[in-house]
Formats: structure tokens, C-alpha cells, sequence
């Protein structure tokens, strides 16, 4: 299947066609969303395969998340067969911690490290904030942390980072950076930065290291390359190799003549081959360059760039919304994504009272869809901006027996059992990761308290082991007493002899028999709290998520016996593992993991954050809590390029509707247990507005007023009618105070103020000539956000010496 070449490149336009075959030189591939860049990359694998002699194991793709590698890797065998399986198609950190465990000598590590996520780097740095006695206020774990994770972005390593330090918060951090790399290392475990760092260093301290995935990886394919930090972007140059003299002459005969390019003969770079949107760069907050997109041509020389224009996915109505909204960012390239699947329906608005009537109506419409229209279930997505907001859906969906399943939000892996469990299983795997031993050290309890701890700890400093080590030798802690040393004891028994097992044992009979054996199944299992009992199904549930990795692990591996053209591979696991079932689940819980389908025909609703959304399309999106506050995030309000970042992730919420789009708001929200009202989201005006059909506008609550801003201009529908919606910290104000809005506006007088609309030019007598953004609330709470130039902000009009020009 699929070594026709031909069929492959039928069903491309020729863009697409001409990115599918490109030979030779670097190519970047920059379009719109929906336009097939995701396709192309999976069409060029096999084409690779099938046209240019490349076999599997020459080719690295790389993608954002695990959902969207394990979907590229099952495309690319269906086009080309089961060979295609024994592909590297991951993310970044899957990549690497592969290259990690095959060459842990030269990186310095054991085979068995521990990859640290984000909740273990926390708890590690705050061992190392209590250490260094740093005052909590001024210096939280948690930005410790961050801090130390942008560092590691941009490949700034501690003793880099503690020669330029200055000034105390700088000198802090530095301090507080490299103890923590000291403790990682101490307990031979990795942070999810340090993953990519790591490999990027060995690759650039070991030539020969560098040489072998060099000759090994002839083709390099990146999707999503907006999203690639300096970090990520520096590995990828590495793994590309330096350009010789005359690269494409060598590839020529990569192509023709593989034989002659034996060990030791020179070798061109690897092709490499990215795709990307820097209109869909979301992930600033990680590190994120779109730079990486713009400078492309100028870091890899010779380098092509294909534009796609025609998006395939969504009708003109719902492209024509995105590009309005998108348009509003500055420093972009504009863009001419066309359509010709037609205008489609309209979008559909609509204005809650509250959450709970917003997701009462989504679900409504979801039924009405199924019922009337011949959606199924599966066809539909509920995006929010956080994952706080997925619970009142849940609750209405539940009632209304609207099938559906959460991406994200309180994960299964974040879930406090599960994450004892694997503690457990790591501890074994690793007895030096401090993080994992101290968090089941004492669970169930053992009588070790604190003191003992800090008495191991001590001991652990003098004699410069391991926390781990030093457990072994409690008995000759200063202060500890002899019922923590017997209760050590019982601890370091039980897990050597469960370690002893997982020497053979596959991991899901290591698991069972330590939470066997450490009663921890037993004390949730005699508990009466009935939240126990959903923590054992869970820990049965962990259990099942390893014999489907041993199973998965077998199945591959028969794979790679059938096919006959590829060797043995000593980088690809063959046997299941301990060590390699903890790295699956490390890599899946960071990332937004989807779970896979129950299997039904009509399937489920899924609903997810935005972020999580991106690179997927549905027939069927709700854009919902479309509410300044809420989207755009609160914290992003204020800060011009934050919020262009916001609006990037609108483009791509919107453009993962293939048919049909809706947007919808609560007036009031409750937030911290008070009801907040927010304004509307000031994305939703930059959509036009006759390509809207409201349901329901904000007029159901603002009818009792009389006048006001904008009044039957336009389609610009004003604001909920409170009086304190100027700015997030008001409508807090209000919620505390207990004060309902409605009944503060309608004692208040009203009084003469511009009618001002988006668009309107005004003057301001203080900050000059500026543009009306977007206008909000009525009569004396009427306010309008105006946008001077240097600055955008909102301005309640009763007070303002403003005038309309
Ligand atoms: P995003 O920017 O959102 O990641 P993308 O550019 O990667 O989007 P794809 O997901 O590859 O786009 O393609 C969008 C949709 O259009 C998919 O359903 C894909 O199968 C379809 N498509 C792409 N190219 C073609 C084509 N030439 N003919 C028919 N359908 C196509
Ligand atoms: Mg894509």
C-alpha cells in the first residue's frame, strides 16, 4: 500500500505537490490553518518511503503533542503499511529522552533516570528554597521554578546564569538554579527542560554522538515549528549537522548509492522539512519564538518557502472570522487563505445569564444538532479558555446525558493516588529520586515523621549520598528515633524486593505487587471515605495503562520482525520495562494527552482548553466564556503583546471549525464562590458582525435602561448592565460587596455622554487622539475602550473629557 507515488501526491494541490517532493535544500513550509500542512508533512513521509529510497528508520518527524505523533505515525502506516511504525514520529521531549537512555553514559546519567514534571520541579525547588532559607514571599517555589525553566529554554545553564548574575533577586535564583541541578543530579532525574538541554549539550560536547544520529536521521520533519523554542530549535540545527562543501552532490548519491556512503565517508545535512503558522504561536509563556518562522532563511541557508493559500477545512464564513480577528495583530505577515467549500451557516451568538445557562444552551444545541441535523456527538468540541471552566459543563452535560469526555483539566495523572503509585514505581526504578522516595517515604504511614526525614537528610549532606543511600544507613542518623529507623527499615525492605522483581517482572505486575505489599491498596481499600474507593479504580485503572504499554511494547516489536528491510534497532525499545513504561506515562501526562475514543460509532463530545485544541478540526465548535476576564485571560489584559497572544489562540479556536461555530458569554460568572460580571470579550467585535446570527444578545438584560452607547447603531450589542464592569478588580469589588449591579445602575441618573461605537475616532484631552476598540454598558456606566497608540485602555465616559471627531 501507498508505494505508488503517484497516488500519493493525487489529492495535493500543487503547492502542496511541489512541498511533497522537494529535494535538496531546507524547506519551510508558512500557511493559514486548515490549509494542509499537517497533511503535506505526513504525504512527504511516504513519499519518502515509497519514491526515495528512505527507509523508516532515516526519518525523524517531530509534532507537538503525543495525540498528534500517535495520529501521524497510524496516517503514515496506513499510506505505506506496519513498516511505517518503526518511524521516530514524536515530540521533542519524547525524542530526546530516547536519545537520552541510549547514550546515558556519554550524558552522564544512569539508564534509569527519572524525568521530573512540572509538579516534581516544584516540590524538588521547594526543598531547595527551604534550604537556601529564601523568603517565600519574595521568592515562591513556583517562579523559582519557572524562572529556572525559561533559562533552560533559552540553553543558559546554571554556571552561565551565576557569572552574569546581579543584583539580589538575580543572585537568588542563580543560587537557588544550581542547587536544584545539583539535587536533580543527585537523584538522577531530569526535568522536562532539562530534556531537550541535555540532549542538545551531549550532541554538541560528543562529535561522535552528533555523528551517529547524523548518519542515522537523513530527513527532519517538524510540524508546528511556531512553537519551537531557542532550545528546541538549536537541537534541531544539531541533529540537522553543519552544511560541507557540497551537499545536495552527496545527497545525490545518498539517494543513488547508499553503499558509498559507509561509515566515515562525509556526509551533507539531513533534510529538513518544517511546517508552521506564526499566526498560531501560543505557547510564548514556554519559551516560544515565532522568530524561529521568520529567521528560517536566514539560520539554514539555501532554504526554500512554499506558501499554502487554499484551507480545506472550514467554510468562507468561518475563514472570513478568523482572518478579521487575526488582522488586528500587528507585525504580521497578511495572509490570503481562501476557501471554496462555500459561505456555510452563519455563526451562531449567543448571551447567558450566567455559566450555568451558557452550558445549558450548549447542550441544548448539541442535542438539537444530533437530533435535527445529523451531527453525531463526536463531531462536536467545547473549547474554554482554562480548564476550571469544563465543570459546569460537565455537571449540565451529565444531566442532560450529553456524552462527552474532558482533555486535560485534573488529569489522571495528577490525581494524587496516581501520582503515590508512580512515585512508588520510580523509587524503584530510581532509589536516588529524592522527589518520589519522600512523597511515599511516610504513605501509608509508617511512623517516619518530618524530624526522621531531616534527620536522613542531614545524614545524607555529611556523607554526601544520596537521600535514598542514606535511608539504607537510618540507623546511624543523629536524633532519629528507633521507631522511624524500624519504620525505614520495613520501607527499604519492601522496596527491595519489589525492585528485585521489576528486574523481570513487566511493569503491571510490579505495580500490583507494591501497592500490595506497602498496604497502600489495603488502607484505601478498608477506608469508609467513599473518594476512596474512585482511588482504587483509579490505581486499577494505572494498572491497565501498563499491560496496554507491555502489550503495545510486543506488538511493536513483532512489527519489527516482519519487517524485513530494517535491522535491529537498538534505540527502539523491544522489551517492556519499568524504566520505559514510567517514560511513556512522564511524556503523556505533560502533554495534553486525548484520550482515544470509546470506540462507538457516534462517540462523544470532547471538550478542552484552546490550547489543547490546536493542529485538530471538528465539524462543530462553541467558542465559549468569550468575556474579557476570561478570554482574554485576565493576566494578559494589560500587556499589548500578551494580548495578541490571546488573540492568536481566538484564530486558532476558530479556525478548528469545519461547519459550524458558536460563541457564547455569561453575563455574570462566579468566580472564588461570588458572582463576577464581565464584559464582553473584546474578540467578539472583531468579528463581523453580519456574519453573526445572536440568539440572544446582552439587550435580554440591559432592556430596562434607557439610552446609551451605541444604542441600535450596530451590531455592536452593549455590555451587561452593571455598574462596575470597569475592570476585573471593580467587578471583584462588587462581587464581595455583595452589590447587585442591576439594581446600582438603575438608581443611578443618567446623564449625557458620547455615543461612541468601535471604530469612532475621539479625542482625549489628556491622551490625545485615539480609536474606539469596543464600547460596554450604558447611560452613567457607559465606558469604551480606546486604543492611543502607546497605550489602550478602558475609560468610564461620564468622567472623561472625551469627544467624538
Ligand atoms: P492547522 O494549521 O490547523 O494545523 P493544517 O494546515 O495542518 O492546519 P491539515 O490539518 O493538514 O491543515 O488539513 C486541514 C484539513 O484539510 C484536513 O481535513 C485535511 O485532510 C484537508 N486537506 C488538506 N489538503 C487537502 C487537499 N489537497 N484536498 C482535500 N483535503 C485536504
Ligand atoms: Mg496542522
Amino acid at each position: 500500500p501507498g508505494s505508488d507515488p503517484d497516488e500519493l501526491l493525487r489529492g495535493l494541490n500543487a503547492q502542496q505537490r511541489a512541498a511533497v517532493v522537494h529535494a535538496g535544500s531546507p524547506l519551510l513550509i508558512v500557511a493559514g490553518a486548515g490549509s494542509g500542512k499537517t497533511r503535506v508533512l505526513t504525504h512527504r513521509i511516504a513519499y519518502l518511503l515509497a519514491a526515495r529510497d528512505v527507509t523508516p528508520g532515516q526519518i525523524m518527524a517531530i509534532t507537538f503533542t503525543n495525540k498528534a505523533a500517535g495520529e501521524m505515525r497510524e496516517r503514515v502506516a496506513g499510506l505505506v503499511g506496519p513498516r511505517g511504525r518503526r518511524m521516530w514520529v514524536s515530540t521533542f521531549h519524547s525524542a530526546c529522552v530516547r536519545i537520552l537512555r541510549a547514550e546515558h553514559e556519554h550524558a552522564g546519567l544512569k539508564s534509569t533516570f527519572s524525568i521530573y514534571d512540572a509538579d516534581d520541579s516544584r516540590r524538588l525547588m521547594q526543598l531547595v528554597a527551604r534550604e537556601l532559607d529564601l523568603d517565600p514571599k519574595r521568592y515562591p517555589a513556583r517562579s523559582l521554578a519557572a524562572q529556572v525553566s525559561n533559562l533552560k529554554n533559552e540553553l543558559v545553564d546554571e554556571s552561565t546564569f551565576t557569572a552574569r548574575a546581579s543584583g539580589p533577586a538575580e543572585r537568588a535564583l542563580a543560587e537557588a538554579y544550581s542547587s536544584y541541578q545539583q539535587r536533580l543530579r543527585q537523584a538522577h532525574a531530569l526535568d522536562f527542560d532539562d530534556l531537550i538541554m541535555t540532549t542538545v549539550r551531549l550532541l554538541q560536547t560528543f562529535p561522535d554522538v552528533a555523528e551517529h544520529y547524523h548518519r542515522r536521521f537523513r530527513h527532519i520533519l517538524v510540524d508546528e515549528y511556531q512553537d519551537t523554542n531557542h532550545a528546541q530549535y538549536v537541537l534541531i540545527k544539531e541533529l540537522v549537522g553543519r552544511s560541507p562543501e557540497a551537499p545536495s552532490d552527496l545527497d545525490d548519491v545518498a539517494a543513488s548509492a547508499p553503499e558509498l556512503l559507509a561509515d566515515g565517508a562525509p556526509l551533507g545535512p539531513a533534510e529538513l522539512c518544517v511546517v508552521g503558522d506564526a499566526d498560531q504561536s501560543i505557547y510564548a509563556f514556554r519559551g516560544a519564538t515565532i522568530r524561529n518562522i521568520m529567521e528560517f532563511e536566514r539560520d539554514f541557508p539555501d532554504a526554500e518557502t512554499i506558501l499554502l493559500e487554499q484551507n480545506y477545512r472550514s467554510t468562507q464564513t468561518i475563514l472570513n472570522a478568523a482572518n478579521r480577528v487575526i488582522e488586528r495583530n500587528s507585525e504580521r505577515k497578511p495572509k490570503n487563505l481562501w476557501s471554496d467549500s462555500g459561505p456555510g451557516e452563519k455563526i451562531v451568538g449567543y448571551v447567558a445569564d450566567n455559566e450555568h445557562d451558557e452550558a445549558d444552551w450548549v447542550a441544548k444545541e448539541i442535542d438539537r444538532l444530533v437530533d435535527d441535523e445529523g451531527y453525531k456527538p463526536a463531531d462536536v468540541a467545547v473549547f474554554y479558555r482554562t480548564n476550571a471552566q469544563s465543570r459546569v459543563f460537565e455537571d449540565i452535560f451529565i444531566r442532560f446525558g450529553v456524552p462527552y469526555k474532558v482533555v486535560g483539566g485534573v488529569r489522571f495523572y495528577e490525581r494524587k493516588e496516581v501520582r503515590d503509585a508512580l512515585a512508588y514505581l520510580r523509587a524503584i526504578a530510581n532509589p536516588d529520586d529524592v522527589v518520589s522516595v519522600r512523597r511515599i517515604l511516610n504513605t501509608p504511614r509508617r511512623g517516619i515523621g518530618e524530624r526522621a526525614e531531616a534527620c536522613v537528610d542531614a545524614l545524607a549532606s555529611k556523607e554526601n549520598i544520596s537521600f535514598g543511600a542514606a535511608l539504607e544507613r537510618a540507623g546511624e542518623a543523629v536524633g532519629i528515633s528507633s521507631r522511624a529507623v524500624k519504620g525505614i527499615g520495613d520501607f527499604t525492605t519492601i522496596m527491595a524486593e519489589v525492585r528485585q522483581m521489576a528486574a523481570t517482572e513487566p511493569p503491571e505486575d510490579v505495580l500490583e505487587a507494591v501497592l500490595a505489599r506497602s498496604g497502600y491498596l489495603a488502607e484505601l481499600e478498608e477506608s469508609d471515605d467513599p473518594q476512596d474507593a474512585g482511588r482504587v479504580e483509579n490505581l486499577q485503572e494505572l494498572v491497565s495503562v501498563a499491560r496496554e504499554y507491555t502489550e503495545r511494547i510486543q506488538r511493536a516489536a513483532a512489527a519489527g520482525d516482519a519487517d524485513e528491510d530494517a535491522g535491529p534497532d537498538p534505540e527502539i525499545e523491544e522489551t517492556p520495562s519499568l524504566a520505559g513504561f514510567l517514560e511513556q506515562v512522564a511524556l503523556v501526562a505533560d502533554a495534553d494527552e486525548i484520550p482515544d475514543d470509546d470506540g462507538e460509532q457516534s462517540g462523544v463530545v470532547t471538550m478542552m482548553t484552546l490550547h489543547t485544541a490546536k493542529g485538530l478540526e471538528f465539524p462543530v465548535v462553541f467558542l465559549t466564556g468569550m468575556e474579557d476576564g476570561v478570554f482574554p485571560h485576565m493576566r494578559s489584559m494589560g500587556d499589548k503583546r500578551e494580548l495578541e497572544e490571546e488573540r492568536r489562540l481566538a484564530y486558532v479556536g476558530i479556525t478548528r471549525a469545519r461547519q459550524r461555530l458558536y460563541i457564547s458569554r455569561a453575563v455574570t460568572r462566579s468566580a472564588w464562590g461570588q458572582p463576577q460580571y464581565n464584559p464582553e470579550s473584546r474578540f467578539v467585535p472583531e468579528l463581523p458582525s453580519e456574519l453573526i446570527d445572536w440568539k440572544r444578545t446582552a439587550d435580554a438584560y440591559t432592556s430596562w435602561t434607557r439610552g446609551g452607547v451605541g444604542r441600535g447603531e450596530s451590531a455592536q450589542y452593549r455590555g451587561p448592565s452593571s455598574a462596575l464592569t470597569n475592570g476585573p478588580k471593580s467587578q471583584a469589588l462588587a462581587g464581595k460587596l455583595g452589590l447587585d449591579p442591576k439594581l446600582v445602575g438603575a438608581a443611578s441618573e443618567m446623564r449625557q455622554v458620547p455615543s461612541l461605537s468601535p471604530g469612532d475616532r475621539v479625542n482625549h484631552d489628556r491622551h490625545g487622539l485615539g480609536r474606539v476598540v469596543a464600547v460596554q454598558g450604558s447611560g452613567p456606566r457607559a465606558q469604551a475602550q480606546i486604543d492611543f497608540g502607546d497605550q489602550t485602555m478602558w475609560i468610564v465616559l461620564r468622567h472623561a473629557p472625551i469627544q467624538k471627531l
